[in-house]
């Protein structure tokens, strides 16, 4: 369990660094010892060398020498990740072509082809932290850590561990870094880590970007986890009791214990099955792992799981059997859902030594193994970098939908799909025919007028099950047409036919782009990036291609362009300057009520430390004491979020340019609408009682309420004007102390 850690302020001498620095590096080279072989000390100690004198002028945010990074970086790739001397000597090197005077050319003539690649890849995926690039570049960024990825594996695994690095040593960095950065890491590297298997890293990334994103949830949960520790020590000896004897008796060699679950995923639970810390049930899971011979392994397994079940009745609805079946990222063990004693849920997950080191080290586990035939997991997972290799060398793939999609897909259960020769597919839950076609090859996707599944005729849209046999029916005469997208779920049907729309729209829009070239020459104009980005915004289409599509099938009239001056060629939009006073206010009767003439109560770091008017978004509501950004929307003005705003981490990750730093200043005369969920038991007094403590007791003034009552249950919810945080939590103190209440939340996520 974490416990608070107050950082000390760095202060070592020369001497002192030195000898920390040696340390550091003798901790490498020990834990690669038995890896490394013959002629191999050498290499290490020259990148070990090279590193240290590049970096020697450096020293990181905290104060420390900066080639302790990529130290730490290169022992979190041997020790928690498994991979070996090639890729911790591109460790130790991964910021020296990137921050230093010395070139991939030097890298190649040191160490030769194969680790230059390795650090090239590193180097072009490093600035995807750049708070200036725009959004495009942004996506382009990611794109590239994908590309690298299906290169060559070992450069997001290295990447990984450098972004755990960053995260664990976050503390030194500004609040807005920070912010960033977390984002960042939810947004990309966990579901990475994810995908790849790395599931320890992934709950670490997560856990941190937490604990900076919304550090009050985060310290709360650990706090919960801490105090309820001992009673779960108690709870899981009692459990555990019975199997161990067992399992002794039947002569396995086992390790069996307790593990709280990860505070990112308990947080999670809370947020969607609304509950409070106290009622999230599976706080811990229980893991065996035995010492069983890969050829007895599945066999022990089951037999494990007889003898749990055997103590406590299994929820047969709870069985994942992914040992006969492995993940698409080749997790491999047996999880089942016991009724433990008093009643209590409890999770077992069962697996053999070598399954347990692929699910903490992931793919790089695999690689271990690979000596002999390859497995069918790292089979599978081949065919998942191929596919994804296939996706990205299209070229006219948009990156920026097809990272939403391809997120969609690392997360997603999996179903397994036979063909007609028997070959099985993995597709994501929710998968369609279509996308089953798709699969197979996006030709027989955009001609699949149909489908059999099990020899049954089905339309495109019929959603598959697991263990369904596929053949599918084609057409020379079939196109893929709008409506496709709403039945398909996979990144690569979904980039296919969005391909293939926008082919047939380009076409359309030829005529659009040759009819506004003669618009703009006739008004001295020219059709520049810059002027193409003043008509994307003032006709509101999202891209070029849109204006001329627009204009070609006249939903753009070109007489609007007269609202225009020209200067130069460039074009101008007198409207512009006003547009900050009047298009950023809310309505005169909201903006009274939100937001005061003058005084605000926001302040504002940006380009100019002068008021600025803001709106406060409509998804999260935030109120004076919250975490808030702002973020420059392109036709709305500022808008404040709360950093916890289920839309943030979306933005921050996309849009980092756009954040502007805000922070509230203290005022007390306006209030903000909030609101409030209450669940509780229906009695007759509660309304009574609720409305007693806002307006009697705490004076305040309540907008609506409405309220949902079915099955005894009482379901309300409360809008009601706070001056602050520190107001409404008091509110829901008080709300939740009430007889039959058993839980107030504040209301957030509405759709903007
Ligand atoms: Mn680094």
């Amino acid at each position: 369990m974490e416990t608070v850690e107050i950082p000390q302020p760095y202060n070592k001498n020369e001497e002192e660094e030195k000898k920390l620095i040696l340390r550091e590096y003798r901790a490498l080279l020990r834990a690669l010892k038995q890896r490394i072989k013959k002629g191999d000390k050498n290499l290490i100690r020259r990148a070990f060398e090279i590193s240290v004198d590049a970096h020697k002028d450096m020293r990181r945010k905290s104060g420390e020498p900066y080639i302790l990074h990529p130290l730490a970086v290169a022992r979190i790739v041997v020790e928690e990740i498994g991979l070996g001397v090639t890729s911790s000597i591109c460790a130790l090197l991964h910021d020296v072509v990137e921050d230093t005077e010395i070139t991939l050319e030097d890298i190649t003539r040191e160490f030769g082809e194969k680790y230059a690649k390795i650090i090239d890849g590193l180097t072009k995926i490093s600035n995807v932290v750049d708070l200036k690039a725009d959004t495009t570049v942004q996506a382009e960024n990611f794109r590239k850590i994908l590309l690298t990825l299906a290169d060559d594996p070992r450069v997001i695994l290295i990447k990984l561990a450098d972004r755990l690095h960053n995260m664990r040593t976050l503390e030194s960095m500004s609040r807005e870094k920070q912010l960033k950065i977390s984002s960042e890491t939810t947004y990309i590297y966990s579901p990475l880590a994810h995908r790849l298997g790395l599931y320890e890293i992934k709950s670490e990334l997560e856990d941190l970007a937490l604990k900076y994103t919304q550090p009050e949830v985060y310290w709360d949960i650990a706090r919960g986890l801490k105090e309820t520790k001992r009673e779960r020590s108690r709870y899981i000896n009692e459990f555990i009791k019975p199997i161990k004897e067992e399992l002794q008796q039947n002569d396995f060699d086992f390790e069996i214990y307790g593990r709280p679950k990860a505070i990112h995923s308990i947080w999670n639970k809370m947020r969607t099955k609304h509950v409070t810390f106290d009622e999230v049930y599976d706080l811990f899971a229980i893991r065996i792992l035995l010492n069983s011979s890969p050829e007895r392994e599945k066999e022990d397994c089951w037999k494990v799981y007889s003898i749990v079940t055997n103590f406590y009745k299994p929820s047969p609805e709870r069985l994942r059997d992914w040992i006969s079946v492995p993940k698409g990222n080749g997790y491999e063990a047996l999880h089942t859902t016991v009724m433990g004693p008093g009643g209590r849920w409890v999770e077992v997950q069962i697996r053999s030594d070598r399954m347990n080191e692929i699910a903490e080290k992931g793919l790089a586990a695999h690689w271990k193994y690979k000596e002999g035939a390859p497995s069918p997991q790292e089979s599978k997972l081949d065919s998942w970098l191929q596919h994804l290799r296939d996706i990205l060398s299209n070229p006219d793939t948009d990156t920026l939908d097809f990272l939403q999609d391809f997120k969609l897909d690392l997360f997603t259960e999996e179903i397994y799909i036979y063909t007609p020769k028997g070959e099985m597919r993995v597709l994501p839950k929710g998968a369609t025919a279509l996308d089953f076609a798709f699969d197979i090859h996006s030709e027989l996707g955009a001609r699949c007028i149909g489908a059999k599944v099990n020899y049954r005729l089905v339309p495109l849209s019929h959603e598959l099950k697991s263990g369904d046999q596929v053949e599918v029916i084609t057409s020379s005469k079939q196109k893929p047409s709008e409506d496709w997208l709403h039945f398909v779920t996979t990144a690569k049907a979904k980039s296919r036919i969005k391909y293939y729309l926008k082919e047939e729209k380009r076409k359309i829009a030829e005529d659009g782009k040759e009819m506004l070239q003669r618009k703009l020459e006739h008004m001295g104009a020219s059709m520049s990036q810059y002027n193409m980005n003043e008509l994307c915004m003032f006709f509101k289409k999202p891209s070029p291609l849109d204006v001329f599509y627009g204009v070609a099938v006249g939903s753009i009239d070109l007489k609007d362009l007269k609202e225009f001056t020209v200067t130069g060629d460039k074009l101008v939009q007198p409207a512009k300057e006003v547009k900050l006073d009047t298009k950023m206010l809310v309505s005169e009767e909201e903006a009274n009520k939100q937001k005061p003439a003058k005084g605000a109560e926001l302040i504002i770091f940006g380009e100019s430390s002068d008021k600025i008017l803001y709106k406060l978004a409509q998804c999260c509501q935030p109120i004076p004491g919250d975490d808030v950004f702002g973020f420059v929307t392109s036709g709305e003005g500022l808008k404040i979020h709360r950093t916890d705003c289920p839309n943030a981490a979306q933005l921050l990750a996309h849009y980092g340019h756009r954040i502007v730093k805000t922070k509230w200043a203290k005022n007390k005369e306006i209030s903000f609408l909030s609101g409030v969920r209450i669940l509780g038991l229906d009695d007759v007094g509660v309304i009574q009682k609720i409305t007693n403590i806002i307006s009697g007791e705490l004076k305040m003034n309540m907008r609506s309420i409405s309220i949902d009552t079915s099955d005894g249950i009482f379901d309300g919810t409360i809008m009601v004007y706070v001056h602050d945080r520190e107001e409404l939590d008091n509110l829901c103190q008080r709300l939740v102390s009430l007889d039959g209440i058993n839980s107030v939340q504040r209301l957030d996520a509405k759709e903007e």
